[in-house]
Formats: C-alpha cells, sequence, structure tokens
C-alpha cells in the first residue's frame, strides 16, 4: 500500500492529514468528524476510478455532486489528456493539439479528487485492490474502470503497432500520430492518392473514419484537385451515410467521374487483409490497392486494462448491468464508455459522458444502501462533412429487455433539405458543443 494510501486508511487519521488528502471543503463538509460512527463508516467510502479520460472525469465530478464526503480517487497513465473529439480537425490544420489538451487540476482541487498519476497493472477484486506499475496499491470500496479502447493489429497481415507509430498512422488516439498523418497529408504528390481504412463494428466514434475521409476530400480540393481518396470499408452500411454521402454528392463530386473519394463497401471486397508496407499496397478481399498515403483504422476491442484484470468477455468488450454500468462478471466494479457493450450507443464521448452520469448515482444510491433510479441516457454525435457543413444523429436511451436501446422515436439523423443554411447550422452547433463538451468533463 502506497504512503497515501496508507494515510487514506488509517485510523488515525487526523484533520490536517484529511485537508491534504481532500482539501478543505470535504473536511468542512458534514459527516466526517461531526457525525455518528454510522456516518463515518459511510462517508470514508473509497472510490478508485481507472482512467480519467471522457468516462472516468466525468465520473469523478458528478459523483462528488452526488455524494460530498465519499472519497474518489483517479489513477491516470498521462498527466495530460488529449481529446480524441476535434483530432481530425488537426489534421487538416484547423486546431491544434496543443487546444485539445486538458488535465486533472480542475477536478482534483475543485472537487477534491485525489489524482494520482501512474498506470495500473492489475486488480484483486476479492480483496477489492488495484496495483500500479509505480509498486502501489489502493484499496476500494467501489472500482470503476473507463480505459478507452485497444487496437486489433492481428487482424491485418503485416500491420502492427509499431508501424502505426511510424509510416502508417491510425492516428485513432490523438497525439503524435495525429500530427504524422497531418505531415502525411500535406507532403501527397499532386495527382497522388491516399486510402482510409474502416475498421468493423463496433468501434470508437462511428462516424470518426468518414469526418476524415471527408476532411481529406475537402483538403484536396483546396490544394490538390487530382488527387483521389479511396474508403475501403468492411461494412455496407454506416452510421449517417445518408447525409455524409449528400455531403460528399455536394461538396466532392461523390460518384461523378471527377470525384474526389470513392468508397468502397464491404460487398464490393473493401475489408483489407494485407498491408505490404514496402510497396505501399493494401490487399482487400475485392483486389490490391496501391497507393502515397495508407491509414488503416483497425479494428478494435476494449482497453488493455480492461482485458488484463478480466472484465472482458470472448467478444473482447466489456459487459455491464444496464441500468447501472456495473460489470456483469465482477460485483462493486463498474465499467464506462468505449470498452462496455452498451447495445444501440455509439462508442463517443458523449455516450461516456452520460454513462458516467447514470454509474455517479447509482454509486452514491448505493453507498447509501438505495436501489438505484431508471437509467436513461443520452448521446448526440456532431461530425463535420467539411469545414461548415455539419450532419448529426441524436438519441434517448432506456433499458428495455436487458438492453439499452433508442426511446421511442427519439433517434434522428440530420435530414437532407435543400436550405443551404442547414448543414451550416449544424456545423455551429458542432463546434459550439465541443467546447462547453469538454468544459462538462474537465472543468
Ligand atoms: C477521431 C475521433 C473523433 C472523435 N470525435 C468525437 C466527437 O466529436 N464526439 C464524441 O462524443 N466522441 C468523439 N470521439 C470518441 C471519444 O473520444 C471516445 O468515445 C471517448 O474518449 C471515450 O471515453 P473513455 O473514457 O471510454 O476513454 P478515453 O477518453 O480514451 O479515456 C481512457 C483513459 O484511460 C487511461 N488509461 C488507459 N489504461 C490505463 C491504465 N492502465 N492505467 C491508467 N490509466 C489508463 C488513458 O490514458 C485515458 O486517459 C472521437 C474519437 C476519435 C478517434
Amino acid at each position: 500500500m502506497s504512503q497515501l494510501e496508507n494515510k487514506q486508511f488509517d485510523s488515525k487519521i487526523t484533520r490536517r492529514d484529511l485537508i491534504k488528502l481532500f482539501g478543505a471543503t470535504a473536511v468542512a463538509g458534514t459527516g466526517i468528524f461531526g457525525a455518528s460512527q454510522q456516518a463515518y463508516a459511510k462517508s470514508a467510502a473509497h472510490v478508485v476510478v481507472l482512467g480519467g479520460g471522457v468516462g472516468g472525469a466525468t465520473l469523478a465530478k458528478y459523483l462528488r455532486f452526488a455524494d460530498p464526503d465519499v472519497k474518489i480517487t483517479i489513477i491516470e497513465q498521462y498527466p495530460e489528456y488529449i481529446t480524441c473529439l476535434r483530432s481530425n480537425d488537426v489534421i487538416i490544420g484547423m486546431h491544434t493539439l496543443d487546444e485539445l489538451t486538458f488535465n486533472l487540476d480542475t477536478i482534483k482541487n475543485k472537487y477534491n479528487v485525489n489524482v494520482v498519476i501512474d498506470t495500473v497493472i492489475g486488480a484483486d477484486f476479492d480483496k477489492k485492490t488495484v496495483r500500479t506499475a509505480k509498486g502501489d496499491t489502493f484499496s476500494y470500496d467501489k472500482l470503476v474502470v473507463s480505459p478507452g479502447i485497444d487496437f486489433r493489429f492481428e487482424d491485418y497481415e503485416g500491420y502492427d503497432a509499431t508501424l502505426a507509430e511510424g509510416a502508417f498512422p491510425h492516428a485513432y488516439k490523438a497525439g503524435p500520430q495525429t500530427l504524422e498523418l497531418r505531415r502525411q497529408l500535406l507532403a501527397l504528390p499532386q495527382g497522388g492518392t491516399a486510402i482510409i481504412a474502416t475498421p468493423q463494428n463496433p468501434f470508437r466514434c462511428p462516424p470518426g473514419p468518414y469526418e476524415r475521409a471527408s476532411f481529406f476530400a475537402e483538403y484536396f480540393k483546396e490544394h490538390n484537385p487530382t488527387a483521389k481518396l479511396l474508403v475501403l470499408d468492411p461494412k455496407d452500411r454506416f452510421t449517417k451515410d445518408v447525409p455524409f454521402k449528400k455531403a460528399w454528392e455536394r461538396l466532392y463530386g461523390y460518384k461523378s467521374d471527377n470525384s474526389l473519394i470513392e468508397w468502397v463497401s464491404g460487398s464490393e471486397g473493401g475489408r483489407v487483409l494485407r498491408l505490404d508496407a514496402k510497396n505501399m499496397t493494401v490487399e482487400t478481399e475485392g483486389g490490391s490497392y496501391k497507393a502515397d498515403l495508407i491509414n488503416i483504422i483497425p479494428n478494435q476491442r476494449a482497453g488493455k486494462l480492461a482485458q488484463i484484470i478480466g472484465l472482458t468477455d470472448s467478444s473482447g468488450w466489456c459487459p455491464i448491468q444496464r441500468d447501472t454500468m456495473e460489470s456483469a462478471l465482477h460485483k462493486e466494479v463498474y465499467v464506462l464508455g468505449d470498452s462496455s457493450i452498451a447495445d444501440e450507443m455509439p462508442k463517443s464521448g458523449y455516450s461516456a459522458n452520460s454513462q458516467a452520469k447514470v454509474c455517479a448515482q447509482a454509486i452514491a444510491d448505493a453507498l447509501k444502501g438505495n436501489a438505484p433510479g431508471k437509467a436513461i441516457y443520452s448521446n448526440v454525435c456532431y461530425s463535420l462533412a467539411g469545414q461548415n457543413y455539419g450532419v448529426s444523429i441524436a438519441a434517448i436511451y432506456e433499458v428495455r429487455d436487458g438492453r439499452i436501446v433508442a426511446k421511442g422515436k427519439s433517434a434522428g439523423v440530420s435530414p437532407i433539405t435543400d436550405k443551404p443554411a442547414q448543414p451550416i447550422l449544424e456545423a455551429v452547433y458542432q463546434k459550439n458543443w465541443q467546447r462547453e463538451f469538454v468544459k462538462d468533463v474537465f472543468s
């Protein structure tokens, strides 16, 4: 157990220790010193959150709203978090990575959350502890796990994590790979060919690859009008495909002889089998394609942490109780965000944020011995099909027959209209949403 942990659980803990660990507000609040032994026991509950990305940070903040006394610790491997949200914009120079970089300082200081920068390497669900790479052990009463995604490189012969870190970035976790992909786009020879290979369902941010494809085409239109983008897809449909394709028609000549984008569906042999890195060629079920830039966004599974601590099933994702996000495999452990199996909810930041709020309340209820309330989730995915052309999909979700499903007729996709203002307005909504969303998560 770390020094910090020893302090947290030392029964002779002093008031000064508590002020140091959780800040003055928590100590001044009701419960810890002024109340009965039972209230003390309740307020001493410790919730440990693994992963301080969208799901983990939202959970910590909203759990503090739901329970002013609970002790909360986030263990996050990196001191800074770069949002994938808007990371496609970085590829075309519409944002910088700095503008997408956040940390947990506000979560720590404003919401009395103990933030530990360390990598979690193991968990013991019987002893209710987690272990970190620096050799510390943390005890928990409730554990929340939101570790994002991992990639199935093994689905592609000739492609691996090392190539992704080098000349073939997937850029599907924002960071240096995003900048490398931008460099490659800018270096594409005039009249060159780029390939974006999209993943099989389910995967993080279902519209992400198609937004990226739109940005490539928009960039070509302005800077490299004889270049061509080939989108290789293992699927026959993709989210918001109708408004996306309409935008491609309107903006990039999709389906015309001079189209900047060609989309090869799964039935047309779009699934990628192999990368020949040396010859800059991808082999698909339908044939071979040579290109100057190859961006394979690999198939995915739950974050590695979820796999190593035993929260995944044979699908590679984490089964959960739909009304609370509690793991279906281990009690007192909750899984949020991309790693979880949330049925009809897409793997988006919006979903992770919505799930975290439901989960925070469910944990606060459970700590008080109360049954959880009815879970209602929501998601809106805004995407840009061009810098000033937005498309969106939205739904409210409820738990029905043991699954998370869209509620009634709540689901909707951007309509196709002849009103030029409509996609422009959606692009404005998109940009405003992103700005407000990161505040909801990190401030
Ligand atoms: C190109 C792109 C665009 C996107 N755009 C949007 C958008 O417009 N709207 C939207 O809603 N969503 C968008 N998303 C999806 C969104 O980024 C994810 O769905 C969201 O981040 C999921 O949250 P999470 O908490 O599950 O994972 P993350 O936010 O990835 O957080 C996981 C955290 O866990 C940490 N972690 C992992 N393992 C360990 C460990 N062993 N020890 C300690 N810490 C660990 C990681 O460092 C990370 O900080 C986009 C994604 C991409 C790729």
